[in-house]
């Protein structure tokens, strides 16, 4: 019988010929199929590997070689400190994403209410929520599948303030309208911003595997952008955005916002220091 510290090796070498983080990968596949801890495993690296674990091991090996992603093998992944359940069909959490949640978070005091666009997992409305449980959120996701996959991350968190709902944010304009009458609503988004000819350049695994829908911005990846912009500039309150966008489209997003008069734009970097998000917000209570 092979031991755990051999079982692991021949798994990082199998990942490494693809040129995948191979260590850390074998590592959390091999716990995945244990069951048992990292350090655990890492404690018990000459100990005899059982067949059925060896067999298992290899099969997740090949799913991954596959270009599955471990996200999905694993169930799960880390988002600002927490765990999400993440499926097949929802955009996986990205640490992007992070600057999004902390920008909002600094900006609520100033309003009463917060919607999202597509909220997927529910990475963004969720750790709003904790923050401030005193506030609802009503957040909108055209796919089923999120919609399912948020009420478990709500679950698991414990967040019973945001109402999730399925549909098309933009055919609930009225809805939306109405709550901006009477409060000073907080939009934020993550809207899909690759521009359709660039999604084939994109990485196998989210080519191959995740949602084009949660990706596709269309030709220019700013599809959203300007639908959102137009729904907001028939607020007739004060309101604010926090965009999610992508690499060199801050300007452009900006651009659309300078339509809006007496909005005041401005630009929060991510830890690679590219403009990540794109935040509005009136100057003075409409
Ligand atoms: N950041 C994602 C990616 O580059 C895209 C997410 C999105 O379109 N909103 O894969």
């Amino acid at each position: 019988m092979p031991t755990y510290h051999e079982v692991l090796s021949s798994g990082r070498q199998k990942l490494a010929a693809f040129g995948e983080d191979a260590s850390l990968e074998a590592q959390l596949l091999l716990t995945y199929v244990t069951g048992v801890s990292r350090s655990g495993l890492l404690a018990s690296l000459s100990d005899p590997c059982p067949d059925d674990v060896e067999r298992r091991f290899c099969e997740v090996i090949d799913r991954r070689l596959s270009r599955y992603p471990i996200q999905w093998i694993l169930g799960e992944t880390e988002f600002m400190g927490r765990t999400y359940q993440v499926s097949e069909g929802v955009l996986i959490p990205r640490s992007d994403t992070e600057v999004v949640v902390e920008t909002a978070c600094e900006l609520l005091d100033r309003y009463d209410c917060v919607i999202e666009c597509g909220f997927g997992s529910g990475i963004i409305s969720i750790p709003l929520a904790l923050h401030r449980p005193d506030f609802l959120i009503d957040a909108w996701d055209i796919d089923p599948s999120a919609v399912a996959l948020a009420l478990c991350n709500a679950n698991r968190h414990g967040v019973t303030t945001v109402r999730w709902h399925l549909g098309d944010f933009f055919e609930s304009s009225l809805f939306i309208r109405r709550l901006a009458k009477t409060h000073r609503v907080l939009l934020v988004s993550n809207p899909p911003y690759i521009p359709t000819a660039d999604i084939a350049e994109l990485d196998e695994t989210v080519k191959g595997f995740e949602p084009h829908l949660a990706l596709d911005g269309g030709s220019d990846g700013l599809r959203f952008y300007r639908q959102l912009m137009g729904l907001v500039s028939s607020f007739s309150n004060s309101f604010g955005v926090v965009l999610e966008v992508g690499i060199g489209q801050a300007e452009s997003v900006a651009t659309l916002m300078a339509d809006l008069p007496e909005m005041n734009v401005r630009f929060v970097q991510d830890l690679s220091g590219i403009n990540r998000v794109v935040v509005g917000e009136f100057t003075i209570t409409r």
